[in-house]
């Protein structure tokens, strides 16, 4: 079936009352009924449904299921936020003394956990460039427990080339890990490219109207058949002590693996949960993720054509531009659009901060993914703690303008930026 067929009906059967809307329950804890039932649940021979809602909830079920179908993934794994999906994804794996492989262009909180907060528990980040693959086999030692990189990157709008990345870490026996907030499954699936393990920030485009703070873990199909018996692996492949020995390897039920222990473990000790009434925002969203996509895909590459023509902007980067640095990997892994994140670069400074104060119909945020139109000038905002050297080596120039293009029309996004650039 259709991303927007399966976007509408994955994951929900209608319950006793036959409602079309999935329902919200909201409730901590469920009732067992009979203390063998209890026991067997707590001894994961129920599954993990309806104990208690940090493992499981029957509205975040449906949710974790459409997604795992949207991505083309086995199981999928809800948490609170995207930067919770990314630090469980990594935990997963990664212990004191191991070395995880990351690239350059990464949205800026995943940076500052893998290079500060991981460092602290002992993780280190090994960084690469993902212009520039061929230096990843130099960092890969016996404790490399990942690879970890965007498909679109955020805020740099770089596109990888999945196959170079992939082939690398298979050849080591290394599970890849891809943040695919931006593109979202619509317009990429890397399950389905070869990567192993998904990771999102529901924030941005699946609501599509800035409601709500939530992250997803998906995985692969048969990764179950990588980590089962790989030496990288130990926690998946040694008896759980926590749970009587269980071995999670050895225990697989429907191809789901990586988000079982992630749930079992890691949810259940640290509890980054989602709220059912945040993971029945984002179902709602869900349902027109794809019909949004597409339109945020055209206006973008619209508006991105036109500014590329003006006489004020010195450089667009958007990467189904001929022009751009990542167009070749975009045709071959974007077809169906590149997604509604683009920058622009002015003469300087002054030039990019009276732009921004000229518009009108695109706000002045730090976020991405709204529906409503965002316009952000990194050097005064996100990147304004760094030297101007600093600022070079991280790409953005004085007058570098990020946009976020929204759902208005787009003939009416250009009329805006063709007067605030003209002013
Ligand atoms: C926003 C974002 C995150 C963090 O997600 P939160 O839900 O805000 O925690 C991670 N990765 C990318 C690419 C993002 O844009």
């Amino acid at each position: 079936m259709q991303l927007q067929t399966e976007a509408l009906h994955a994951g929900y059967e209608k319950d006793t009352q036959r409602t079309m809307a999935v329902p919200m329950y909201m409730s901590t804890a469920f009732d067992f009924g009979s203390t063998d039932f209890a026991a067997s649940s707590f001894n994961l021979q129920q599954g993990t449904d309806n104990v208690y809602t940090r493992v499981g909830n029957p509205t975040t079920a449906v949710l974790e299921k459409r997604f795992a179908v949207l991505e083309g993934g086995s199981g999928a794994l809800a948490v609170s936020s995207g930067m919770s999906a990314i630090f469980y994804s990594i935990l997963n794996v990664a212990q004191a003394g191991d070395n995880i492989i990351v690239a350059n262009q990464l949205y800026g909180g995943t940076v500052t956990l893998f290079s500060q907060t991981l460092k602290r528990l002992g993780i280190e980040a090994r960084f690469f460039d993902i212009h520039s693959p061929d230096a990843i086999e130099a960092l890969v030692d016996e404790h490399t427990k990942c690879l970890f990189f965007e498909s679109i990157t955020n805020p740099s709008i770089d596109v990888p080339n999945f196959e170079v990345l992939i082939a690398i870490a298979n050849k080591h026996n290394i599970i890849t890990i891809v943040d695919n907030t931006v593109a979202t499954p619509m317009l990429c699936q890397p399950l389905l490219l070869g990567v192993d393990v998904v990771v999102h920030s529901a924030s941005k485009y699946t609501t599509g109207q800035g409601l709500a703070i939530g992250g997803l873990i998906v995985e692969r199909k048969d990764l179950a058949e990588k980590i089962k018996g790989n030496a990288r692996y130990p926690d998946f492949n040694t008896p759980e002590v926590s749970y009587h020995g269980l071995v999670f390897a050895d225990s697989v039920v429907s191809g789901i693996l990586f988000t079982f222990r992630a749930r079992m473990v890691l949810m259940r000790d640290t509890g980054a949960v989602l709220s059912p009434f945040n993971a029945w925002l984002f179902i709602q969203g869900v349902e027109t993720l794809s019909l949004r996509m597409k339109q945020h895909s055209q206006s973008a590459l619209s508006i991105a054509q036109w500014l590329e023509k003006h006489p004020r902007v010195k450089k667009v980067n958007y990467p189904l531009l001929e022009s751009d640095k990542s167009y070749a990997n975009a045709q071959k892994y974007l077809a169906k659009g590149a997604s509604g994140l683009l920058s622009f670069e002015v003469e300087d400074f002054e030039t990019a901060k009276k732009v921004l104060d000229s518009v009108q119909i695109f706000s002045i945020v730090a976020n991405i993914g709204d529906s409503k139109s965002i316009i952000n000038h990194s050097a005064s905002t996100t990147h304004q703690q760094l030297s101007p050297e600093e600022l070079k080596k991280a790409g953005v120039s004085a007058g570098l303008i990020r946009l976020s293009v929204g759902l208005e029309d787009s003939d009416d996004l250009i009329a805006d930026l063709k007067s605030a650039l003209d002013a």
